[in-house]
């Protein structure tokens, strides 16, 4: 669930809170989505390794967020799809959704959610970073580093697919997934399923700048709905994304969901025309 929009306001909530906190202690309550890499992983548990350190830093990069330890250890955490964070007192109730559980030495615990396990949570040295693929193969982030249209345009060259495609992929720019590339797509009034090949100097023009407007805007729309609640998904104010078969806000036609690679994808047929088979 988490893009570059969501990611941006979790961090500006947590940045004040668990920088500087101490980790006493982490449970694994469910397997599968934490990779210890550290070399010594196999003779001192992660558990042993991880208690006591403090939490330095915590970064952005497109859609994973990166907790700097003391004594040169990280926390890479990549949420994808259906992950989440939460901050929370201890006698919250802990939903079944938990992974993870960071209990602090504020008395606080940090809390990793991710409904189908499809997240990953990584525990490594900072110089293992260039082997978490994810981390590796992101272009420049979508709102901390924006391109100028010249950069863009070059940059997108190489790029063989379907715009939306190359948008989610983050190889171009970073941060981006499915819901800010409908929203992204619907601004710039093109088609989803156009190659990125065939788009016109225009549509270029239009994509280069719904690409660092929309996610951008969200974020300002996110600090005001989020507040403590960082793991509920804000998505009520979008245009078209979740929109099937409400009215576009531009033209006020029905929206449309097409359904490919077990993604939704919604468009206005109307302001974004195009076709399936004609790429
Ligand atoms: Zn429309």
């Amino acid at each position: 669930m988490p893009e570059a929009p969501d990611l941006v306001v979790i961090r500006e909530y947590l940045l004040p809170r668990l920088v500087g906190d101490e980790i006493v202690g982490p449970t694994e309550r469910k397997p599968l989505v934490l990779r210890n890499m550290l070399a010594s992983a196999a003779t001192t548990p992660f558990e042993t390794d991880i208690a006591d350190r403090r939490v330095e830093s915590l970064e952005r990069k497109g859609k994973l967020l990166i907790a700097g330890l003391s004594g040169g250890r990280e926390l890479v955490i990549s949420p994808m799809l259906t992950g989440g964070l939460m901050w929370s007192e201890p006698s919250t109730r802990v939903m079944a959704t938990t992974v993870l559980i960071f209990d602090m030495k504020s008395g606080m615990q940090l809390r990793y959610i991710d409904q189908k396990k499809m997240g990953q949570v990584h525990y490594l040295a900072p110089d293992q970073r260039g082997d978490i693929v994810r981390l590796e193969n992101q272009g420049p982030d979508v709102i901390d580093e924006p391109l100028s249209f010249e950069e863009f345009k070059n940059c997108l060259k190489p790029f063989r697919g379907e715009v939306k495609g190359v948008l989610t992929r983050g190889g171009l720019v970073s941060g981006i997934g499915n819901a800010y590339a409908d929203e992204i797509l619907h601004e710039a009034m093109i088609y989803p399923f156009k190659k990125a090949s065939r788009l016109s100097d225009d549509e270029l023009s239009s994509l280069h700048r719904a690409v660092y407007s929309v996610p951008l805007a969200a974020v300002e729309v996110l600090r005001d709905r989020v507040g403590d609640q960082i793991h509920r998904k804000v998505r009520d104010f979008l245009r078209v994304h979740g929109k099937q078969g409400q009215s576009c806000p531009r033209c006020g036609s029905r929206i449309t969901a097409i359904t490919a690679n077990k993604r939704e994808t919604n468009y206005c047929r109307n302001c974004q025309p195009g076709f399936l088979f004609d790429k």
